[in-house]
């Protein structure tokens, strides 16, 4: 089976490091002459707006799936047209744009914080006054690892700032005093079976994810299911899709949702018995799904910018490195590593081995 993947960056080298194993082949569509996924399969260096190279990859495979949520509408229902393409271009439209993703929220009944759509600076301020300050500003859609975003702390901070984010269309957000910031990674397949990998615990610095910890019988466990499974079977969603929440007041309200494999699931490759990119494929595939059980404790840390010496990082006992192959840059995630140990108090020791080799 081949599986075409719009978009070549390390979560498609991940899905085909997953998938080469059952015998699929992957053609990624990107446009970067650089895509490090490239090493794994084919690379059709093209704009995703760009109908032949998108009819010559639905020519060459079984199905299309995707690796970032900000594709253009046409260039899914192009593909559509010619290959089943999973998840659905319903999912991917609503994910991509965060007023459609919140309004969907609170339809299903799932708490989320207040928000706004503003299409101008009088939007802005008339939103800021009946939401409060503090707020989150945030572009509707193509923002990511807090880019695009802008928190709004006095009335000074709102002056102009409609025209600092583009003039573009946006969502003001009441800012969450959350006391952590978990994350839900589902897998749903063609036939509607669900299942769910445990909670993670985030923590993030300047809006970019540093580390995930994947968490053991977590009391919200059940309630992020719930409200998981809402958007999932709304959707008729079939693949990964990650579900990011706020913990507050002993309870949760919904951030947003990625509709594709995501950073804080990279644990699960050695600390689950069935990874995010096997089960997406799995999903995609019309496979049965694998066991999202966890294997001992598991945590990942990101390297952003650079990747330290790779013979300090897998000195560290039971440390997996995971090096993308790419340029380094500041800001920019090179690749990750993920620790396992039996219990807890080892694992927080190796997450500290691990961190001490970061420079930045
Ligand atoms: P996002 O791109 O929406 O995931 O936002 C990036 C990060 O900014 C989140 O992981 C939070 O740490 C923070 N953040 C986003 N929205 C809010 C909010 N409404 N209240 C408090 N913090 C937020």
């Amino acid at each position: 089976m081949k599986i075409g993947v719009i978009g070549g960056g390390q979560l498609g080298r991940m899905l085909a490091l997953a998938g080469t194993p059952l015998g699929m082949d992957f053609a990624f569509l990107d446009p970067a002459p650089d895509a490090c996924a490239a090493a794994l399969g084919e690379h059709l260096r093209a704009d995703y707006g760009d109908q032949d190279h998108l009819r010559q990859l639905a020519d060459e495979v079984d199905l299309v799936t995707f690796e970032f949520e900000s594709v253009p509408a046409e260039t899914v229902a192009f593909l559509s047209q010619f290959v089943p393409v999973y998840p659905s271009a319903e999912a991917l439209r609503i994910a991509r744009d965060r007023w459609f993703e919140k309004s969907m929220f609170k339809d299903l009944g799932i708490p989320t914080p207040a928000f706004a759509d503003i299409q101008s600076q009088v939007d802005l301020d008339n939103a800021v006054a009946a939401i409060g300050l503090p707020a989150v500003l945030k572009t509707r859609t193509l923002g990511y690892d807090g880019k695009g975003q802008k928190v709004l702390r006095t009335p000074e901070d709102v002056v102009g700032t409609f025209a600092e984010l583009g003039s573009v269309p946006c969502l003001l957000e009441g800012f969450v005093p959350f006391t952590g910031e978990v994350s839900l990674i589902a897998v749903r397949a063609r036939d509607g079976e669900t299942r769910f990998y445990p909670l993670v615990h985030n923590t993030h610095d300047s809006g970019i994810l540093r580390l995930s910890i994947a968490s053991t019988d977590h009391p919200l466990q059940a309630l992020a299911e719930d409200y998981a499974g809402r958007v999932l079977n709304q959707l008729d969603y079939v693949g990964v899709l990650a579900f990011e929440f706020f913990e507050v007041d002993g309870g949760l309200k919904a951030n947003e949702i990625a509709p594709r494999v995501h950073n804080s699931g990279h644990w699960t490759i050695e600390g689950s018995e069935c990874s995010q990119f096997e089960n997406h494929l799995r999903a995609v595939a019309g496979l049965p799904l694998g066991s999202t059980a966890k294997v001992g404790e598991s945590a990942m840390i990101n390297f952003i910018g650079e990747v330290p010496a790779v013979q300090s990082v897998i000195a560290v006992d039971d440390c997996h490195l995971h090096h993308y192959g790419k340029a380094f840059k500041a800001g920019r995630k090179v690749g990750h590593a993920t620790v396992r140990s039996q219990d807890r108090a080892t694992l927080d020791r190796q997450v500290k081995l691990v961190e001490a080799l970061i420079k930045n």
